[in-house]
């Protein structure tokens, strides 16, 4: 796990993580969502991210989900996971508003809904997904690409977000610019290691209608899902 210090660069920082294929792989309600399951493929946890999640509780991040299905849905996944109080809020596609005639997240009331505006939103809140249209922040944060899905380890992403807040001294987007530059061109490679064996990876850092992205470039070997680990309040 990445050391104390490190997370606690990320103290205070707003954390937007989509729902499904990011925090994991969750079977649909049922037709009328909100009905029984229909049977159907198993279901599970994205390796690691309860731990990340955790950490980043513990270091002091607000965390929400910002899902574009139904509130039934995103509600009972998360309790199934057993995460639900760690999340802040649960926006979900009830809330979503058009763009250019397409429903798509809306980043902005969720930046200000945490008094963010202006500078503020690119420094401390950061947007972590695994669709480039839908999930795609357009009002300042940087933009974690999670192209891999729920089968990659929720580790990178913590690496990811604790290089950026230490390469930014506190500040995301001051960080992906500081790494950006660094490597001396407009998309940038920033590679490193997670814990697991043959774990090498490297990340592309580039902008996507002008949004600041970070994805990964290589391949790593895709991991088993994690089981659910209790409902909230089950003994
Ligand atoms: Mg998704």
């Amino acid at each position: 796990m990445v050391a104390k210090d490190a997370l606690a660069g990320l103290a205070g920082k707003l954390v937007c993580w989509d729902l499904d294929r990011t925090l994991g792989i969750f079977r649909p309600l049922g037709r009328d969502r909100q009905g029984p399951r229909p049977p159907g493929p198993e279901v599970g946890l994205r390796p690691h991210v309860l731990e990340v999640i955790e950490a980043l509780d513990e270091a002091g991040a607000i965390q929400v989900v910002t899902t574009a299905s139904t509130p039934a849905h995103a509600e009972d996944a998360l309790a199934r996971a057993g995460v639900r109080q760690r999340f802040r809020r649960i926006y979900t596609g009830d809330e979503l508003i058009p763009t250019y005639g397409l429903p798509t997240k809306d980043y902005v009331g969720v930046a200000s809904d945490f008094g963010l505006f202006g500078p503020a939103v690119g420094a401390r809140m950061i947007v972590i997904g695994d669709t480039l249209t839908l999930d795609l922040p357009v009002n300042g944060p940087v933009f974690v690409w999670e192209r891999g899905g729920a089968n990659v380890s929720a580790r990178l992403t913590l690496w990811i977000l604790t290089t950026l807040a230490a390469a930014g001294a506190g500040d995301l987007l001051a960080g992906y610019e500081a790494l950006n530059r660094a490597q001396g061109t407009p998309t940038a490679l920033l590679g490193g290691e997670l814990e697991a064996p043959a774990s090498t990876f490297i990340l592309k850092l580039w902008r996507q209608s002008g949004v600041p992205v970070v994805s990964l470039l290589s391949e790593l070997e895709p991991l088993p899902l994690e089981p659910l680990r209790r409902r909230e309040g089950s003994t």
